[in-house]
C-alpha cells in the first residue's frame, strides 16, 4: 500500500477500519488470519462424490470439499458461514475489508486483548526437554535484567 493516499483511498480506508472496529474478535481473527479449519463427521450425504466437511474451530463457519472418489479431485466448495459473519458489501463496489484495516484493528486491540504464550515444541523423540540446544527452541533466550542505569 502507497503511503500517501488519494483522498478517495483514504476514506475507503477509513470506511474499512470502522467496519474492522464492529467486528467481534473472532471474526477479527478470521478476517484477517484465514479460518482455522478442522475436519469434522460429514452431516449429510452427497448425491455424488465424498464429502469433506470442516469447521473453523474459531467462528464455527463450516466448509463443504465435495471431492472425487477416484481421484481425490475438488469437484466443489461450498461454505456455511457462521451467523453475522457475512456482512452487505458496499454500494459504492470498494471492499468490505482490506488486509491493511484489519491488521490496523489488530494493532489497536493488542492492549485490550490477552494472548496465550507462545507453545515450547515437543523434546525430539528420545530427548529430555532440558537437553534441547536453545537452537532447536522456539522461544527466545532468557534476557537478563539490566541493573539500574548500567546498560541505558
Ligand atoms: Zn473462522
Amino acid at each position: 500500500m502507497p503511503v500517501k493516499l488519494t483522498e478517495k483511498e483514504r476514506k475507503e480506508l477509513l470506511a474499512q477500519q470502522s467496519r474492522a472496529r464492529e467486528l467481534s474478535d473472532t471474526y477479527l481473527d478470521c478476517r484477517s488470519l484465514g479460518h482455522a479449519w478442522s475436519q469434522c463427521a460429514p452431516d449429510r450425504k452427497p448425491q455424488f462424490g465424498e464429502l469433506q466437511v470442516f469447521q473453523c474451530t474459531r467462528c464455527l463457519s463450516i466448509r463443504d470439499d465435495l471431492v472425487s472418489s477416484k481421484y481425490g479431485e475438488l469437484l466443489s466448495r461450498g461454505y456455511r458461514m457462521a451467523p453475522g459473519y457475512l456482512i452487505p458489501k458496499p454500494e459504492d463496489g470498494t471492499r468490505t475489508f482490506s488486509a491493511a484495516a484489519l491488521r490496523a484493528e489488530r494493532r489497536r486491540r493488542m492492549s485490550e486483548r490477552v494472548f496465550a504464550p507462545v507453545i515450547d515444541w515437543p523434546a525430539p523423540l528420545g530427548e529430555e526437554p532440558e537437553t534441547i540446544p536453545a537452537r532447536h527452541r522456539n522461544r527466545p533466550p532468557v534476557t537478563r535484567h539490566a541493573k539500574n542505569g548500567a546498560n541505558k
